[in-house]
């Protein structure tokens, strides 16, 4: 089963279809007045989060008290954490306050950019299929197996900087002598894509993180740590040991830029990620060795769940990054579990998801596929949404599936009342199936008109 870290409260939703209309997959739909998913659809993108005006849409992450089931209770930080904060706070502040939370260690996702250039440039010298895509964002990876199943085969088989980072992490704790059972790994997301990232992998059995907090929620309490009087500061120096191109992996441009390959491009934005494979699909790119696909605008800059403009955060991290320079412990630490890396980060091929299938028997599947291209032809094709799902062929694969009816269709729906076989009473009823009573009844709520 597909884990999906993005919950709809139907008690909250009002079925403003918004989520329906910005859903790159149809992943969505509106039934009996409020949205409903379609899980194997759900890219865990999180696009239906940013446009919903209610909060109906949440990001469910790890109890947090699930860290103090661990002796050892690892905080695995992204650097667009450190981003979300003024250029004031240092780095030792803000892990002092992730400590001051809890946690008894504070480790960088980004240790694990220091080995990954390396195993992607010899990957993209191997492999007979380019463009490679890089396998760094989930939400892109999904979006591939969902609407680009031919290209599922140019996903680099190499798993996520997070993954490698707790394998790596786990390893040196137990090294120091800390038994596996005793050690939490816990990841900072800024998106729910990385979440269902960690409980349902993609191409691994399983993660090698143990959980994973919001880094909304996390922001605040660091935050409020950072403006108390008595913080305790604590000892690291790691973090002071990354070369500029490592601290903004996660940034657009990120892995492009510290790659052999002049031939590597970067994109940003599902919707340009979505009008750029729609050309790898039809064989119109050339000339290009890798692809750098990001979900959010300004890459994890951008993720649902950081808090600060996703411009500054990005700029803020860059300047950071500057000041960074490469000592040697990073480099020999990493590189001396190489053999445990190179085994560990290998994922399987990544298989399509089969969203599209009408019947599992060839002969039904043939049938329903005529009956699919009728359907169509009797809508009118202007895709208004109407009828609660994203769009006309969207309604008729629905039908087919026995989900929903033609007569959701309101053009259709006029079209039977003139011709008398429904009257207008029949015709509200089967709207309401749609948009649910309180869109019939009247029941507006007066604050909400302005929207
Ligand atoms: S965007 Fe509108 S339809 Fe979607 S969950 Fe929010 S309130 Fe409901
Ligand atoms: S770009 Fe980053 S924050 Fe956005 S979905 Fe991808 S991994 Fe998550």
């Amino acid at each position: 089963m597909i884990h999906h870290a993005l919950k709809i409260i139907k008690e909250v939703c009002i079925g403003c279809s918004r989520c329906m209309n910005s859903c790159p997959t149809g992943a969505l739909r509106i039934r009996n007045g409020k949205a409903c998913l379609i899980e194997e659809r759900c890219v865990d993108c999180g696009e239906c989060y940013r446009v919903c005006p209610v909060e109906a849409i949440i990001v469910e992450h790890d109890d947090f008290k699930k860290i103090f089931d661990f002796k050892c209770r690892v905080a695995l930080v992204p650097a667009i954490l450190i981003s979300q904060f003024e250029q004031r706070y240092s780095v030792k502040e803000i892990y002092s306050a992730i400590r001051e939370n809890g946690f008894t260690h504070v480790y960088e996702v980004e240790h694990a950019s220091v080995i990954l250039p390396g195993l992607i440039d010899k990957i993209i010298d191997k492999s007979p299929v380019k463009p490679i895509i890089s396998s760094y964002c989930p939400a892109i990876i999904r979006l591939i197996q969902v609407k680009f199943p031919e290209l599922t085969e140019n996903i680099m088989r190499l798993c996520t900087p997070v993954d490698i980072a707790g394998v790596y992490f786990r390893k040196l704790l137990n090294d120091s002598g800390v038994d596996n059972s005793d050690i939490g790994i816990f990841y900072i997301t800024p998106c729910a894509a990385k979440i269902a990232a960690v409980k349902s992998p993609v191409g691994e059995e399983k993660s090698s993180i143990d959980g994973v907090i919001n880094l909304d929620f996390i922001y605040n309490r660091i935050y409020s740590v950072l403006s108390s009087s008595s913080m305790k500061i604590y000892p690291f120096k790691e973090h002071e040991n990354f070369r500029p191109g490592e601290i903004s992996w996660s940034l657009t441009g990120g892995e492009a830029e510290n790659l052999k390959t002049d031939k590597a491009l970067s994109i940003d934005g599902i919707g340009n990620v979505i009008k750029f494979l729609e050309q790898v699909e039809n064989r119109e790119l050339k000339g290009v060795d890798f692809l750098e696909l990001r979900a959010c605008d300004e890459s994890c800059a951008g993720g649902i769940l950081t808090v600060e403009n996703r411009f500054l955060a990005a700029d803020r991290l860059r300047k950071r990054s500057k000041t960074y320079k490469r000592g040697n412990s990073v480099e020999s630490d990493i590189f001396s579990y190489k053999e445990l890396i190179d085994r560990a980060s290998l994922i399987e091929e990544i298989k399509p998801r089969s969203v599209d299938i009408l019947d599992e028997d060839f002969y039904q599947a043939m049938l329903k596929m005529q009956k699919l291209k009728e359907a169509e032809e009797s809508l009118p094709g202007v895709d208004c949404g109407i009828c609660g799902s994203p769009n006309c062929k969207s309604l008729a694969r629905d039908y087919i599936k026995g989900e929903a009816k033609l007569e959701y269709c309101f053009f259709i729906l006029q079209r039977l009342i003139e011709n008398k076989k429904l009257t207008p009473q029949e015709s509200g009823e089967i709207l309401r199936a749609v948009w649910g009573n309180k869109k019939f009844d009247g029941e507006i709520d007066e604050s909400k008109k302005s929207d």
